[in-house]
């Protein structure tokens, strides 16, 4: 079991069994709504994580996409959108060890920070990968 939490640990997950993809996501939007150069996904099944503690506070960003966060203090925990039904992406930050987890791909590279400077290795797609992380 993956259990992560929020930083002020009011909002709490744990996941169960497998990821279906790590994936680093370097759009506008991901960016916008971590304040951060990217962001770093973890996809599970939304039957596979489970939440404790305080509900997390829903915003939808734009139509059939819901990034959720905690309402105490602030932090990011969700992103969900109709393109991807079922299931929900986490963020890699969040979990209790993040180091555990093996991204494997770069989306929306197109849009990546020229300062940003990453020499990982991994696949990387201007957009979306046609067998990868449905990100949006
Ligand atoms: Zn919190
Ligand atoms: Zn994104």
């Amino acid at each position: 079991m993956l259990q992560g939490r929020c930083l002020c640990g009011a909002v709490r997950f744990a996941a169960t069994g497998e990821p279906l993809w790590v994936a680093h996501c370097h759009c506008e939007s991901c960016r916008r709504a971590t304040s951060a150069p990217m962001a770093t996904y973890v996809g599970f099944r939304a039957t596979q994580v489970a939440w404790s503690g305080e509900a997390p506070e829903i915003f939808r960003s734009s139509p059939g996409v819901q990034r959720s966060f905690c309402r105490r203090c602030g932090s990011p925990m969700s992103y969900a959108s109709e393109g991807s039904p079922g299931e929900i992406h986490l963020f890699a930050a969040s979990f209790e060890r993040p180091e555990a987890l093996k991204p494997g791909v770069h989306v929306f590279a197109g849009e990546q920070l020229p300062w940003l400077q990453l020499a990982d290795g991994l696949p990387r797609f201007a957009t979306l990968s046609k067998d990868g992380p449905p990100l949006d």
